[in-house]
């Protein structure tokens, strides 16, 4: 059996690990957190769970894509999921006008054009013309069929403003339909349509949160890969992935352990990962070009607990922005942060009447609290403790000014900023989403999923795209570099 060792244990690496355990591998997947999960890890604070990253899911429903691929992952037993509104699973707010995304293209169309009548034939053009990107990709849409290489080609070049300009006449309609941007932090001039067509897509389908937290996706992956015979150790960082002249032969953990690999797959950030690569096969370019692609932006987290019994659970994410556009809140002063939010109530029950626990995420540079960087959690000092006071207080300001009575319902709050995400996932500047997709860098700005060592493969939501669809599609695209593709599109359509 070949040995393949997985570096980190967040929705890439596990699902990694299943995939290649399954299919015969001997997987041994090393985090470096004491707690596996990445990005899918909750913690518990005043009795109440928090999600630290991901919140909801889309193209869940019974048949669809994802619905399929949680049932390869053996997941839909221990993975309940409770729909979001589905006349509004999104609800996005400029300055006092709501606007409600429902689920279903008809819906959406006729939802849509009751608030812009004028653009009802050009929000169908701008709904066939998702659907078309997002089936292009064979993987979204669950055949092995060859791409459409036109739509996705082009639309991966052209930015998600230069199309919705040449959609639609209605600036405000152009800017509701990306008003969850921070979905996918999304930048003006750079980020391609291609992504907004994948997201739309994939929530439009259907949305759901999950009964209890995202862990329970990290949790059912680990237990099934265990159950296979897998290991997974967490507490073991690697530091070094070790080469000889030609490959990969294994990796050392911080506290100097050697594991022998065949393979090794890493799920880590590109930076965090040449870090750990000294060998002559990687050349400086590569290096250096991994390490300049931008990324996302970072956030600033408040995780609150409501009183009992008072804030009514709502169903929907909510989207809140100070002026009427969603764009550039990512650029902003000390005076004008936060120019955007995004709000969501944890799912802690099915069908909850009140909601116990919530977050409200903002964009947050890391330069903002640079100056605390080398410190470790709960050892920041009482400055930082001050910082995260008034930026909490002011988000706090910002979210009642549009839901009011929010602040008296507050039992208490916790914070997080863009060192505790760089603290917990690695991710280079705590950023949100790991690197970010550019149109005008082209290749350039893309992470491959081989390198120069030829059995060092990467996967995670670097390689591909970030959240529940993008790091699994990227996933089994890493997979299909040691299991033929057509192998594992049979197991996830047979099993799915
Ligand atoms: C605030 C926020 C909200 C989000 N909301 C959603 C959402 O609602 N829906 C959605 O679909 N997606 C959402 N996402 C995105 C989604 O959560 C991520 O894209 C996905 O979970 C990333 O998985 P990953 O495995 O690529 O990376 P990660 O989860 O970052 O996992 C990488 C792992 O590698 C470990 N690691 C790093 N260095 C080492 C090392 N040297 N040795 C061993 N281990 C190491 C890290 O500790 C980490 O556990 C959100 C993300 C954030 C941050």
């Amino acid at each position: 059996m070949s040995k393949v060792i997985i570096i980190g244990s967040g929705l890439g690496g596990l699902s990694c690990g299943y995939i290649l355990q399954k299919n015969g591998y001997e997987v041994t997947i090393l985090e470096r957190n004491m707690h596996i999960g990445g990005c899918l890890q909750s913690f518990f604070r005043g009795g109440v769970k928090f999600e630290t990253g991901m919140h909801f899911i889309g193209s869940a429903a019974q048949g669809q894509t994802m619905h399929r691929m949680m049932n390869y992952f053996g997941m839909t037993e221990e993975v309940r999921l409770y729909a979001l509104d589905t006349m509004g699973y999104d609800t996005i707010s400029f300055a006092g006008e709501s606007f409600r995304f429902p689920n279903g293209e008809e819906a959406f169309v006729e939802q849509m054009s009751a608030s812009f009548p004028r653009e009802k034939d050009n929000l169908r053009r701008y709904f066939a013309l998702v659907k078309r990107i997002a089936s292009a990709s064979t993987l979204n849409s669950l055949t092995s069929k060859e791409r459409d290489l036109a739509a996705s080609t082009e639309y991966q070049t052209r930015s998600i403003n230069e199309v919705l300009d040449e959609l639609f006449d209605d600036e405000m309609l152009r800017n509701v339909l990306v008003g969850n941007l921070p979905l996918y932090a999304a930048e003006l001039d750079k980020t391609p349509f291609s992504q907004h067509a994948y997201i739309t897509d994939f929530y439009n389908q259907s949305s759901f949160r999950v009964v209890g937290g995202s862990d329970v996706i990290a949790l059912s992956l680990a237990n099934s890969i265990r159950k296979m015979g897998g290991r997974i150790f967490a507490g073991r960082g690697v530091s070094r992935i070790c080469c000889n002249d030609t490959q990969a032969v294994g990796v050392e953990t911080a506290d100097e352990c050697f594991f022998p690999a065949d393979y090794v797959i890493s799920t880590v950030h590109p930076a965090r990962l040449m870090e750990m690569l000294d060998t002559k096969l990687i050349r400086p370019a590569f290096r250096s070009r991994l390490r300049s692609i931008p990324n996302t932006t970072s956030c600033f987290s408040l995780y609150v607990k409501f009183k009992e019994n008072t804030m009514p659970y709502l169903n929907t994410n909510y989207y809140g922005y100070k002026t009427s556009t969603p764009w550039n809140c990512e650029n902003y002063t000390e005076a004008e942060w936060p120019k955007g939010f995004l709000y969501m109530h944890h799912c802690h029950e099915e069908a909850p009447r009140y909601a116990r626990s919530g977050v409200v995420l903002s964009y947050m540079r890391m330069a903002d609290v640079a100056s605390w960087k080398g410190t470790t959690v709960g050892h920041r000092g009482s400055g930082y403790e001050e910082f995260k006071r008034i930026h909490a207080e002011r988000l706090i300001r910002r979210v009642e000014e549009h839901l009011p009575g929010f602040a008296s319902a507050i039992d208490s709050y916790y914070t997080s900023t863009p060192l505790t995400y760089l603290e917990y996932t690695g991710t280079e500047d705590g950023s949100m989403y790991g690197v970010a997709k550019d149109i005008s860098l082209g290749a350039a700005g893309r992470v491959p999923y081989r390198t120069k060592v030829p059995n060092l493969l990467l996967a995670g939501q670097n390689t591909n795209s970030h959240g529940m669809m993008g790091v699994i599609v990227g996933t089994i695209v890493t997979c299909s570099e040691l299991i033929p593709a057509e192998r594992l599109y049979k197991q996830i359509l047979e099993n799915g």
